[in-house]
């Protein structure tokens, strides 16, 4: 290459302060991209390039990695992802909870939560039966972010099994785990868990720990969305920590939390058993920033204490938005008959300690990840506030962490515990994922009454080098990559 040549960038990002995604104090610095890659970090003023923005007075970071998605089916019906791009979100890792959207045969069942991500019975998204398929699927219709995939226990429980009240056999076994291995060589970063829910409540540690045997020694995840948040949480997790071993692989506690007033108070004894455990072993976790949770409508009478309030109803689509409560009384019947009535649904459970939600984020080593689901016009507000949320309400205006700390806890850490090389952190020659945002206006406006609103304060979102979101616009850019495993990588 010329001197010439070498001089001149796609892009230069002049002016700003950089917030490198490593934890380590910001700094005034240029940013120059090429191909797609971070080409030179530094004093950029003799420099040209066929697109300079200028970022005075605002942070240019790494684009956020959304650690914790149900995202699977959106990339693919909703590819511009703007609930996302808006928040400086540039890639998502999907599969959580156990659900995952392959690998599926067209005739699987779909019982809830999975029914969350497949779509509902008049308007069902795609399904395949590989997750090379699906893969295929990505890479032939980007989105505008990246996308790491990974594969839901509860669908290969779905694809292998007829009844999914019992444990698996051993051919049942077998065959999840050929599924599994064939999710991996596809590229599958690793496999989550979901046996708080009724397709995988049965499935002991036994089971799953079999099932994910081919984890071992590949550098793929165990991630599980735990067998109980609420008064079971110390038996879960050292359940989660028991199969960690078992398998040696890096786990990650999705959205860790402690739901029921009577467990308020308890990240006092989770977050030194997280701590202590990794000591040992490798562990992660993430959260969001919120004090209610949101996934399917329970019928079951302990998980629908405290104020419930309807997301979605296929069969009363008008009561979105609407209490449980009220709509039960308005009926006069009991709240589990009246989540009965309203399925299949999805509903926002206000059943966390704010105290608990702030010392789990602050507990170092949590990650952001928003769990947010794409679903009706009343999601929980976390699908397009959670990254603003913890940047300008809890780093800067509740003064939870630095603003340092805060980035990092969603990209340079987040892309370390799933193994996602050149990501997450402004480094010369990582991929040009960048977010440009204003560190004195940025904020979250997503609330439960009005949950689809962009966020305040994020000026540009540059994925793989290609700007995509340029002050409240997106511009159409659909850059986003399939990323695989490391491993799989430097092969
Ligand atoms: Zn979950």
């Amino acid at each position: 290459m010329s001197n010439q040549e070498s001089d001149i960038f796609d892009l230069i990002i002049r002016g700003g302060t950089v917030i490198d995604g490593t934890r380590r104090p910001r700094f005034d610095a240029d940013v120059g991209i090429r191909h797609g890659r971070i080409a030179e970090i530094g004093d950029l003023r003799a420099h040209t390039a066929a697109k300079i923005i200028d970022a005075t007075g605002r942070i240019v970071a790494p684009g956020f990695i959304d650690s914790h998605t149900h995202d699977d089916a959106a990339i693919l019906f909703d590819p511009q992802m703007i609930c996302k791009i808006s928040q400086g979100v540039t890639t998502v890792i999907t599969g959580n909870c156990g659900i995952s959207l392959a690998p599926l045969s067209p005739d699987s069942p779909h019982p809830m939560p999975l029914s969350l991500l497949t779509g509902d019975e008049h308007a069902p998204h795609a399904t395949f039966s590989r997750f090379a398929d699906y893969l295929d699927a990505v890479r032939g219709s980007p989105s505008s972010v990246n996308v790491a995939a990974m594969v839901g226990h509860t669908t290969l429980r779905v694809m292998t099994m007829d009844s999914l009240d019992r444990e698996a056999n051993s051919d049942e076994i077998q065959a999840m785990q050929g599924l599994l291995s064939e999710a991996l060589e596809a590229g599958a970063i690793g496999v989550s868990t979901g046996t708080y829910y009724p397709p995988a409540s049965a499935a002991p540690m036994e089971e799953v720990i079999s099932v994910c045997r081919p984890l071992t020694g590949t550098g793929a995840v165990y991630v599980t969305h735990m067998r109980n948040e609420a008064d079971g949480c110390i038996d879960s997790l050292n359940e989660t920590f028991e199969i960690g071993r078992a398998l040696d692989v890096p786990v990650v506690i999705s959205h860790h939390k402690l739901q029921r007033e009577v467990n308020f108070g308890k990240s006092t004894l989770t977050l030194p058993l997280i701590r202590a455990a990794m000591r040992c072993q490798c562990v992660a976790l993430d959260c969001y920033p919120y004090d209610a949770s949101s996934t399917m409508l329970h019928t079951d009478e302990t998980k629908l204490q405290g104020r419930v309030r309807i997301a979605t109803s296929e069969a009363h689509p008008e009561l979105a938005g609407r209490d449980l409560g009220e709509i039960a009384e308005e009926w006069g019947v009991s709240r589990v008959e009246a989540s009965r009535r309203l399925q299949p649904a999805s509903a926002i459970y206000f059943s966390m300690d704010e105290n608990d939600v702030r010392r789990i984020l602050a507990f170092e080593e949590t990650m952001i990840g928003s769990d947010g689901l794409s679903l009706g016009e009343k999601p929980h507000p976390r699908l397009w506030g959670t990254f603003p949320r913890v940047l300008g309400h809890y780093s800067r205006d509740v003064g939870l962490f630095p603003l340092e700390t805060a980035v990092w806890k969603m990209s340079g850490l987040t892309a370390r515990n799933f193994g996602l090389t050149g990501r997450g952190t402004l480094e010369t020659g990582n991929h040009a994922d960048v977010v440009i945002f204003d560190a004195a206006t940025i904020k979250d406006r997503a609330t439960y009454d009005t949950p689809a609103v962009a966020a305040d304060g994020v000026e540009a979102v540059i994925v793989n080098g290609e700007l995509t979101w340029w002050r409240g616009e997106h511009c159409g850019a659909r850059a986003g990559e399939v990323l695989v495993r490391s491993r799989l990588n430097q092969a």
